[in-house]
C-alpha cells in the first residue's frame, strides 16, 4: 500500500520543464544563463514585435507585412488598429498635410483623481506616444485633388477620450473649414468623453457639433469615418452627424456597451449588435469601407459632395 502511494504521488510531480522562464535569482544572474524552453514555451516565447497573431483568422504575420498592408491581416482582411499619424500618412498626398494646434495639451483644472491622478495618466501617455498631445491630429491636407480639413483620432492616447483639447482641436479645425469653404473629414476611434475633465468633457459635444451645424449652413460637407471602437460621448455628437457617415469592417460601435445594455435591459442582443454590419443595415451608416479602399473612396464621394462648387 506505501508503495503504491509512492508511485501514485510520482505520477502526478513527474517533472516537466516550466512552461514559463522562472525569475531570476538577482539581477546580476538575468542574461548570464540560456532558459531551458520546452517546445510549448519556446513557441510562446516568441520574440515579440516581430509576428503578430491575428485574432481573427488566427494567422502568423510578419509585422512590417502588416504596416505594408495599412494593419490589415493579408490573409482574412481583419483590421487591426492604427496610429493617427499613419492613417493620416496612408490618406493625404505626400507633404500635404499642415498640421494645428499641434502643441495644444489639456490642463487638469479639476485636480481629478480616481485610480490615479489625472495629471499622471496625461504624462503616463505623453511618454508612451511622444509624437501625440492629446487624442486627435488635426489639419489641412489634400485627399486626390481635394484640399480638406481632417481629422484623426487616436485610441492609444488614453483610449482616444474627447476632453477639452480633442474638443477645441476639431472645433477650430471646422471652423477653420468653414472659413476656407473645405470639406471636414473626421476619422473617429474613441471611448467616449474624458471622465478626468467632467462637465468640461461633455460641454465637447455640444461645442463640436455647433461648429458643424455653421458648417453645413454654408452649404460644406462633412464626411465622418467610425473606426474601432467609436463608443458614447463622440458617436452621441459629431461622429453621428455627418452627411456621410462611413465605417471600417466589423468597427464596434454604440453608446453604451453591449454588456451594460444586456445587464440593464435584461434582454437578448441580436447577432452581430453594435457593429458597423449591423449599423448599416438598421441606416445609421451609409457604406463600409476598407482601409486600403479608403482613400479612392473618400475622393468619390468628394467628387460628389463637391461637385459645382469653385475649389477655393
Ligand atoms: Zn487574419
Amino acid at each position: 500500500m506505501p508503495s503504491r502511494a509512492l508511485k501514485k504521488k510520482s505520477v502526478v510531480t513527474d517533472p516537466v520543464e516550466p512552461a514559463v522562464t522562472p525569475p531570476p535569482k538577482s539581477p546580476e544572474t538575468t542574461f548570464l544563463t540560456k532558459p531551458k524552453l520546452s517546445p510549448k514555451s519556446r513557441k510562446r516565447d516568441m520574440p515579440e514585435g516581430l509576428w503578430i497573431r491575428c485574432p481573427e483568422c488566427e494567422e502568423l504575420i510578419y509585422d512590417k507585412e502588416l504596416d505594408d498592408n495599412l494593419k490589415v491581416c493579408p490573409k482574412c482582411g481583419h483590421h487591426f488598429p492604427i496610429a493617427s499619424r499613419e492613417r493620416i500618412h496612408s490618406l493625404v498626398e505626400t507633404c500635404s498635410f499642415e498640421e494645428m494646434d499641434a502643441q495644444m495639451e489639456a490642463v487638469d483644472v479639476l485636480q481629478f483623481t480616481g485610480a490615479a491622478s489625472y495629471e499622471s495618466k496625461l504624462a503616463a501617455n505623453r511618454k508612451k506616444s511622444p509624437l501625440l498631445k492629446d487624442a486627435v491630429v488635426t489639419g489641412i491636407g489634400r485627399i486626390g485633388h481635394h484640399r480638406v480639413a481632417l481629422g484623426v483620432m487616436d485610441f492609444s492616447f488614453l483610449g482616444g477620450s474627447m476632453g477639452s483639447v480633442v474638443g477645441e482641436k476639431l472645433t477650430r479645425l471646422i471652423e477653420i473649414g468653414t472659413d476656407r469653404g473645405l470639406p471636414v473629414v473626421i476619422i473617429s476611434a474613441s471611448g467616449g468623453a474624458r471622465m478626468y475633465e467632467g462637465m468640461f468633457s461633455l460641454m465637447q459635444m455640444a461645442k463640436t457639433c455647433g461648429a458643424l451645424a455653421y458648417h453645413a449652413k454654408h452649404k460644406l460637407p462633412y464626411i465622418s469615418v467610425l473606426t474601432d471602437p467609436t463608443y458614447a460621448g463622440v458617436i452621441a455628437s459629431f461622429a453621428t452627424i455627418g452627411d456621410l457617415i462611413l465605417a471600417e469592417p466589423k468597427a464596434g460601435i454604440g453608446f453604451a456597451g453591449a454588456r451594460v445594455i444586456k445587464d440593464t435591459t435584461q434582454a437578448e442582443l441580436p447577432e452581430g449588435f453594435q457593429t458597423a454590419e449591423f449599423l448599416q443595415k438598421h441606416g445609421l451608416i451609409d457604406a463600409i469601407v476598407s482601409r486600403k479602399e479608403m482613400k479612392d473612396r473618400l475622393v468619390y464621394y468628394l467628387d460628389f459632395l463637391t461637385a459645382g462648387r469653385r475649389p477655393h
